[in-house]
């Protein structure tokens, strides 16, 4: 991996994409266009300065891949008045803490005084239960298929303890339905995915044959470093040229064709599909997992009621930028209003967020 960052291997990667992206422009007369699905994609693109280097030449755009960005309002304000309850202590991942619900966000609410705790590893948060027998300790569960079989790791655990006292607030995300949302509304023309590694280390590559059977577009799976990225895209404008529509697998190290199999034991036994909320695209039927009934006690939404009024309307353009309509610069608030010390959305909190990848790296002025 040390190796796919030197820049020896890099420039001449470069030098071929640009190269293969001009051939695609005599051919269709307009820059190749790509989604980086994932918000860690996103952000490796611009810290390596691969989209920099590319921008004249391939339109890459940011997806809806950042787990924190595509949680809808309503959700982040549930949270967060979840954390308002009494006898309680909420475990989350840092990214949480400074999204901006519709009155207050978390970090604000544990200034006020509750017990909000950013964990680096979720499983502590059954440690945190244990320990805490006389309160009621809350996961903030809100992931991709990276993380979702991390919930269920902890609910086994709980199970294991007999713990009363542990539940997860269950808002997962997952990619398939999100993919084929985007391709049926047809709002932004694509000539084809990025797929993420680490989800496809779940997945498999099989998983995304859809793609090209019901929507005749390829996806390349590939890892998160430069040469990774640049390699991807070469064979996506490759396939592009040729007309050709296939999933390629650009991280075999550590992506199968089945996936992972005991990963999928797991996620068969805790869970079940759900309609999950998104950001600036409402209810995706199917797109979410929940606890399966017979986890009731470990389903924080079955345990606690939380009432929410209709979000705060805000100018913040997040939805346009997940969906990839926008990119971050072209949101008015930009670097105005918005930037990381005062973030208006999601996407400029999120360390997968695509506003904060711009304002990091990609900034104009
Ligand atoms: Fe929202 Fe700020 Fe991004 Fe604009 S720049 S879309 S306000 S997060």
């Amino acid at each position: 991996l040390k190796q796919s960052s030197n820049p020896e291997i890099c420039k001449p990667l470069v030098d071929a994409v640009i190269q293969k992206a001009v051939e695609f422009r005599q051919k269709f007369g307009r820059k190749p266009a790509f989604m980086e699905v994932c918000g860690s994609h996103t952000m490796a693109l611009a810290r390596t300065g691969v989209k920099q280097s590319l921008k004249d030449y391939v339109q890459l755009i940011s997806g809806p891949g950042c787990p924190v960005c595509v949680t809808d309002q309503r959700s982040i304000d549930a949270m967060i008045a979840l954390a308002e309850g009494d006898n309680r202590i909420i475990c989350t991942f840092g990214d949480m803490m400074r999204v901006p619900g519709s009155n207050r966000t978390l970090l604000d609410s544990k200034i006020a005084g509750k017990d909000i705790r950013v964990l680096y590893s979720p499983v502590d948060a059954v440690k945190v239960a244990k320990d805490n027998p006389d309160k009621e300790v809350i996961f903030l569960g809100v992931g991709f298929e990276t993380t979702i079989p991390i919930l269920t790791l902890m609910v086994g655990e709980a199970e294991k303890l007999r713990l009363d006292n542990f539940s997860i607030w269950m808002t997962t995300k997952l990619v398939e339905p999100v993919l084929r949302y985007l391709l049926e509304a047809g709002e932004v023309q694509l000539d084809g995915f990025l797929l993420p590694g680490h989800v496809s280390i779940v997945l498999g590559e099989d998983a995304y044959q859809y793609l090209v059977t019901e929507y005749n577009i390829s996806g390349v799976i590939t890892g998160f470093e430069p040469a990774e990225l640049l390699s991807g895209i070469y064979k996506l404008i490759d396939l592009a040229i040729n007309g050709q529509a296939s999933i390629l697998n650009n991280h075999p190290a550590v992506v199968r064709k089945a996936g992972n199999q005991v990963i999928h034991q797991w996620l068969e036994k805790y869970l079940t599909e759900c309609d999950e909320a998104w950001r600036g695209m409402g209810v995706i039927p199917r797109s979410g997992l929940d606890l399966k009934p017979e986890y009731d006690k470990y389903n924080a939404k079955k345990r606690f009621t939380v009432e929410v009024g209709e979000p705060k309307k805000t100018k913040c353009r997040c939805g346009e930028v997940i969906r990839g309509l926008i990119s971050p610069n072209e949101c008015p608030l930009f670097g105005k209003a918005c930037h990381p010390m005062n973030p208006i959305g999601p996407c400029m909190v999120s360390a997968e967020g695509s506003c904060a990848a711009y304002y990091q790296y990609m900034r104009e002025s």
